[in-house]
């Protein structure tokens, strides 16, 4: 999946400013956790549903705490001292833990990043942290791929990115056609891995080597 976007492109999204309807209030959001109870056929009064609402409702804050962070400010603390590395810089097999935004369910899997360095370099953790801020929101698979790419091209402007991600959807898996084990692959590949060929494979060489990841 390849679309051809600058790094002054709308797809870097930062923390969404909240538009539209004001967030609701905790109670609010506990008493629609009640509404879907009852809509599913249950009793939200019952022993064991009693607190349900509250722990959906914290759940929530866990699930969607990327709204809450600003993937380019992540990144902003770069290190300019590489010497004279050049190569692939590569995270793999990072969790990816997300939900699908037409059903509001999981989306598993995993994501391999890497950026080829220019002048600058990120801790590799940041990295990491840069898939969570996107995967932990309503999302699309395609959309989250091109917006971690996106984010790192531009705060890094690196000679290159690619992002591969991995995923089981549990809108496919538990409802709808009910196809489980199905993976969704997507990529998205900015510079010198969109353009030069041999990187590419190089990347893909080395994503797929598992060498160093029990697995
Ligand atoms: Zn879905």
């Amino acid at each position: 999946m390849e679309h051809n976007l600058t790094s002054d492109s709308p797809a870097i999204s930062q923390t969404p400013s909240r538009q539209g309807p004001a967030r609701p209030s905790r109670a609010e959001a506990e008493a629609a956790v009640r509404t879907l109870l009852l809509w599913a056929g249950e009793d939200p009064a019952r022993e064991g549903l009693r607190d349900t609402p509250r722990r959906v409702v914290k759940a929530y804050e866990e699930f969607f705490r990327g709204y809450a962070e600003d993937p380019v400010a992540l990144l902003s603390r770069t290190f300019e001292e590489i010497e004279d590395y050049d190569e692939i810089v590569l995270l793999r097999d990072i969790r990816l833990e997300s939900h699908c935004e037409h059903h509001m369910v999981p989306i598993i899997g995993r994501a391999h990043v890497a950026y080829l360095p220019g002048k600058r370099v990120v801790g590799i953790s940041k990295l990491a942290r840069v898939v969570d801020a996107y995967a932990k929101r309503f999302q699309i698979q395609e959309k989250m791929t091109a917006q971690i790419a996106n984010a790192i091209q531009h705060v890094l402007q690196p000679r290159g990115v690619a992002v591969v991600i991995e995923a089981n959807h549990q809108c496919i898996s538990t409802r709808g056609v009910h196809k489980p084990g199905v993976g969704m692959v997507t990529s998205h590949m900015l510079g010198e891995f969109r353009e030069n060929p041999s990187t590419r494979r190089e990347f893909f060489a080395m994503i797929q080597s598992r060498s160093c990841t029990a697995e």
